[in-house]
């Protein structure tokens, strides 16, 4: 089993529904986030393109902050998931430092935080908060491994990137082109 999410870059309409609905879920501190929205504008005029991408902790299958973290408190679960205990978290920010995605934030309460692809949603059979709220429907998630889930679909008949592949942290979040 992995679990991976595919976002529609076309469908996404920067709302912020994603972000609001994953502070409210998961307690998130008041100006902190798990998610966020992030716009690129490429090209010149008259030729511009907006990009509008929900972005998240991408679940590394090769993840340095697991790899550098010195109590164990970031790990791997099943399906490929990244998380942190907070219990065993000392709040260093090692883990912060190696993500490449700025997708880890420190908890007022003394450790760090980050997306957990809601696995306490998924576990008992319901998406992410994040990907049931989205009005457009734009984000898909599931297990890669199975040929019929929703992520795996999306990904089959079209093009999509990860984000800075060139890190070498193959991220499990894709971006619909
Ligand atoms: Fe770790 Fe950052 Fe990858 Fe998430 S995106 S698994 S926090 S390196
Ligand atoms: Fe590990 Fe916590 Fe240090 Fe991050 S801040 S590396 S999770 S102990
Ligand atoms: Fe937040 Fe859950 Fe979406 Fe991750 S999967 S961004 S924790 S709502």
């Amino acid at each position: 089993m992995r679990y991976a999410m595919a976002i529609d870059t076309r469908k996404c309409v920067g709302c912020s529904d994603c972000v609001v609905a994953c502070q409210t879920e998961n307690n998130v501190p008041l100006g902190f986030c798990r998610d966020w929205i992030t716009e690129t504008v490429d090209g010149s005029y008259p030729n511009v393109e907006l990009e509008l991408r929900s972005e998240r902790c991408n679940h590394c299958d090769n993840a340095p902050c697991v790899r550098c973290c010195p109590t164990g408190a970031s790990h791997i679960i099943e399906g490929g998931i990244v998380k942190v205990e907070p219990e065993k978290c000392i709040g260093c920010g090692a883990c912060i430092e190696s993500c490449p995605y700025d997708a880890r934030y420190s908890h007022p309460e003394g450790y760090v935080d980050k997306c957990t692809f809601c696995d306490h949603l998924v576990e008992r059979g319901e998406s992410p908060a994040c990907v049931a709220v989205c009005p457009t429907k734009c984000m898909y998630f599931g297990d890669l491994d199975n040929p019929d889930s929703d992520v795996t679909k999306a990904l089959k008949n079209r093009k999509f990137k990860a984000l800075a592949p060139e890190a070498g942290t193959k991220p499990q979040i894709f971006y619909l082109l």
